[in-house]
């Protein structure tokens, strides 16, 4: 029999890990695997709202994929899959090149949910890649610089945060710390400066434990943030948005955090979705073919009561570690293992020093849960790229 075909479409959390299993399970020969993404780095997802804000460099969010692949077992493919064709076992790149498969992963993450919300996708940013991150900073920035010749339109000096879950609770805490700088540097009275986080549910990250909710809340509204809550954006217009009580706010920025939602070439290729994300079986495998596997953002997997978890990077990390060893099983003709998800916990951060998190069973509040966060990004970069990538990118 030839030597089988993996094929892994996107190194995030998901494919990389997929991808650094099969590097270090497989011998020579066993499986020619080749990865694909749109970069020739990965990126850290979970840093972007530092960027976007502005507090650290697009850089520093970014990991050579040279670093990491040993291009002696994987093959690295930089390009953009347009399209799916699980019947064909091929997939179709951009360029038009078509790859084939025996087994495939799709891990291409997940796009912005704008729920059909007029003008957002049009009007509004999103913290979604390196890309886009690096036009919010710049254009913040540049309505700062505007307003200094156009003195009488302090709404360029507005920024709504529209959605105030994670990704918009974290932005917000980054945000705040620097307006301060922005302020000094384009010589703007911090008093003409707004930042509104607007939330639709009656709290500001719905599910989560009071307690710490109360207190990012606290943090963030004494850096500056003012929030609406209970408050549903229902327009993004391009001068600022409108909200469901029909009070209009004007602002030079809008960024949508209001949810995610699967990458659309999933759908697009035919698979049965919800929100753009595969019902995966046990195996993480899509519903009706054995050898397609799903993992982070494009996956759907429930807990024991029914629910789905939330997309996160420690699912995706995990999804990513159990699909690689059940690849090295089936090429092997092992048995495969069910993905069983271990949670240890969520932190986020509230701007430099300061965060929320819960721990096992224990809260943690203020530096402490901020340098716990640190913690744990430092363990996933040991995981991926050893101790040298962890000191190169450690900030404290
Ligand atoms: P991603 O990591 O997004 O990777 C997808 C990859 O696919 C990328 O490399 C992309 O370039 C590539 N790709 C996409 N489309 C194509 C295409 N057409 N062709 C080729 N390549 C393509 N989760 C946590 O657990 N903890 C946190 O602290 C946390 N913080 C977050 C902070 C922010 C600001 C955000 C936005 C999210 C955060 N999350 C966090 C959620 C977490 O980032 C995602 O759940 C995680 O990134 C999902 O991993 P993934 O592998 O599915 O996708
Ligand atoms: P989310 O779905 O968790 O939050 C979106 C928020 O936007 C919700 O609170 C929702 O009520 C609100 N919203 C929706 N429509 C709205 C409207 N019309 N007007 C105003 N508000 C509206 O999305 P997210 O925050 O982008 O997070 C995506 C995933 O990434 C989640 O699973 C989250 O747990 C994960 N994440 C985790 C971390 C962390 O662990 N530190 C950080 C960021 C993201």
């Amino acid at each position: 029999m030839s030597t089988p075909k993996i094929l892994i479409l996107g190194a995030g959390y998901g494919g990389l890990l997929t991808t650094l299993q099969l590097q270090k399970k497989l011998n020579y020969n066993e499986a020619d695997v080749t990865l694909v993404n749109k970069h020739t780095y990965h990126y850290l997802t979970t840093w972007l709202h530092e960027p976007a804000a502005g507090t650290a460099p697009a850089d520093h969010a970014r990991v050579d994929l040279d670093g990491i692949i040993d291009k002696s077992k994987i093959n690295f493919v930089k390009g953009v899959v347009e399209r799916i064709q699980p019947a064909e076992q091929t997939v179709t790149l951009q360029d038009q090149r078509v790859l084939s498969y025996d087994y495939l992963v799709i891990a291409l993450g997940s796009e912005p949910e704008t729920f059909g919300i007029e003008g957002l996708k049009e009007h509004a940013f999103s913290i979604r890649s390196i890309n886009a991150v690096r036009e919010i900073r710049e254009h913040i920035e540049y309505m700062f610089a505007k307003y200094k010749n156009e003195p009488e339109r302090t709404d360029y000096l507005t920024i709504v945060i529209g959605g105030a879950g994670f990704t918009g609770i974290e932005f917000s805490g980054e945000v705040a710390d620097r307006i301060p700088e922005l302020c000094k540097e384009f010589d703007v009275d911090p008093s003409l400066v707004k930042v509104y986080n607007i939330e639709a549910a009656p709290t500001a990250l719905p599910g989560f434990d009071k307690e710490l909710v109360d207190y990012a809340v606290d943090v963030l509204t004494r850096k500056g943030i003012e929030f609406r809550i209970n408050t549903p954006i229902k327009q993004c217009k391009p001068d600022g948005v409108v909200l469901a009580t029909g009070e209009e706010i004007k602002a030079g920025t809008v960024v949508w955090t209001g949810g995610v939602r699967g990458n659309s070439i999933v759908e697009k290729s035919g698979f049965e979705v919800m929100r753009g994300r595969v019902k995966v079986d046990e195996y993480l495998r899509a519903p009706g073919y054995e050898n397609v596997f799903v993992v982070g953002d494009c996956a759907l997997v429930f807990n024991e009561q029914g629910r789905p978890y939330p997309p996160t990077a420690q699912i995706a990390v995990q999804e990513g570690e159990n699909c690689g060893d059940n690849l090295v099983a089936l090429i092997r003709k092992e048995k495969m293992t069910p993905f069983v998800p271990n949670l240890q916990g969520t932190l986020a951060s509230l701007g430099k020093g300061e965060g929320i998190g819960i721990v096992g069973q224990k809260k943690v509040f203020g530096p402490t849960a901020a340098l716990l966060k640190k913690g744990s990004d430092l363990r996933y970069l040991y995981k991926i790229g050893g101790l040298g990538l962890a000191l190169k990118k450690v900030r404290l």
